[in-house]
């Protein structure tokens, strides 16, 4: 396949013979299924959030492109987390409005997050169908009141014999209509109070909306009008007394926190990969756009107040692609080769670098490729702007605001009692 910008030649950064050849899989998959058909999808979801892409997620799970690093046991493909950063960095080039990637992202980081916490029975129950495309997995930690701040996190889980009885309200989650639609259902990693206040007070929990193709009683969900990357509904829900069993409980009871936060660390390697793979699609249309593009008889890029905020900008991209794939090397060495010489809490900084890097390189360019198009870029039949404000969703905070990573990188280099 040809591409106008090839990967830099780097002696650092290198794939393995499998990840290449897992690349090429995904890349010709995506030149199939996904790049005739984004824009489609884009606009179909646009007029009404329901109309998802359900036949492509279908396909997406038959290529095996969830679950990639969860067992095969629980049916998921074994892979590396370095191999679920290649699948969405390519499927967010091959939708760059990411709608597709954020999907595949959700459910490669999050089942990989309940496989780390949860129990045999809930693993072997909810990961196949999350690998086959038939069930959603995410992530449902934000609330009204705020994201930022988890541990003030309201949503109440009260033991009730066998049971948990929730009563809250979660905002801004992702997957609330695919949990409707797609067959088997699904729910999220979900974060909710059942100890006293603050961060110890908290457990997760593998919580099923809808499992089976059965919805749970007391789960009252809405949908928001989003306006970029709608291939995937956000929406919220309130929680009436819904009736989870015990064995859904992640990891420890009050020790949710700890657990969610290392789930987040996971899921922003990949929402950093989405946002890389879109910018390597701008940065294209930028090149295509430039070799085409005369003014005063010359390329547009022969003034370099273009080509050199051209060259500033790929810089970054470079810089946020190696924070992307530094970071998942870090995680397959931590919870794949198990190196003890490293724990889950070194991949707080890495992390933090690439999610605070990778969205903003990608919104920022993105806003000046819509410039150098100049006033085309303004109408619906130029497709950049869909690249532009799919990607937004991670600079405005999915996954966590930005400033919540410098926050992260702050107190870890200069320590907790210094930033306070
Ligand atoms: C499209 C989309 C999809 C989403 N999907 C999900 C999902 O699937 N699951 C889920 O749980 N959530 C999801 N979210 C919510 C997301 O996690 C939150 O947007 C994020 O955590 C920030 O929370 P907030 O939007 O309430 O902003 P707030 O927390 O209210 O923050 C507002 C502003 O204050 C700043 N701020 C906050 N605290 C600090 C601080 N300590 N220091 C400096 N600045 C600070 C923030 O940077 C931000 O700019 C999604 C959001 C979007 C836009």
């Amino acid at each position: 396949m040809e591409r106008i910008l090839e990967y830099p030649k780097d002696p650092v950064l290198t794939f393995s013979k499998e990840e290449e050849l897992f690349r090429q899989m995904v890349r010709e998959f995506c030149a199939k299924h996904i790049e005739p058909n984004w824009i489609e999808v884009d606009k179909a979801a646009e007029k009404d959030p329901m109309n998802m892409p359900l036949d492509l997620i279908k396909k997406m799970g038959q290529q095996g492109l969830f679950c990639i690093p969860c067992s095969e046991e629980y049916g998921g493909q074994g892979g590396t987390y370095t191999m679920a950063t290649i699948a969405t960095e390519e499927i967010a080039y091959a939708d760059p409005s990411v709608a597709l990637a954020v999907y595949a992202l959700l459910n490669n980081g999050w089942p990989f997050a309940l496989e780390l916490f949860g129990n045999e029975e809930i693993c072997s129950e909810i990961l196949p169908e999350v690998a086959k495309g038939n069930a959603f997995f995410g992530i449902a930690s934000t609330e009204p009141q705020g994201g930022s701040d988890v541990a003030g996190i309201r949503t109440r889980a009260e033991k009730k014999g066998d049971v948990y009885v929730f009563n809250g309200e979660k905002a801004y989650i992702s997957g609330v209509g695919e949990v409707q639609k797609l067959p088997w259902g699904g729910g999220w990693f979900l974060v909710a109070r059942t100890g006293g206040e603050g961060h110890k007070g908290l457990s997760a929990f593998a919580f099923l909306a809808r499992k089976n193709g059965e919805l749970g009683k007391g789960w009252n969900p809405t949908l928001y009008e989003d306006i970029g990357r709608h291939g995937l509904t956000t929406g919220g829900f309130i929680l009436n007394d819904f009736e989870l069993e015990a064995k859904y409980l992640l990891g420890e009871e009050n020790k949710g926190f700890y657990h969610v936060m290392e789930g987040f660390n996971l899921a922003r390697i990949v929402v950093a990969a989405a946002t890389i793979g879109a910018a390597r699609w701008l940065l294209e249309k930028a090149v295509e756009w430039f070799r085409s593009r005369k003014l005063f008889g010359r390329h547009i890029s022969s003034f370099q107040g273009v080509s050199f905020k051209f060259a500033e900008l790929y810089a970054r991209w470079e810089a946020a692609r190696y924070f992307v794939y530094r970071a998942s090397r870090l995680a397959d060495k931590i919870y794949m080769e198990k190196d003890p010489s490293l724990s889950p809490k070194d991949l707080n900084v890495p992390v933090a670098l690439a999610k605070n890097y990778g969205p903003e390189t990608c919104v920022d360019l993105a806003e000046e490729v819509m410039k150098w198009y100049g006033a085309y870029a303004f109408t619906k039949e130029a497709p950049i702007f869909r690249a532009w404000l799919g990607p937004f969703s991670y600079v405005i905070g999915a996954e966590g605001a930005q400033n919540i990573m410098k926050v992260i990188i702050a107190r870890d280099l200069i320590g907790k009692e210094f930033i306070r």
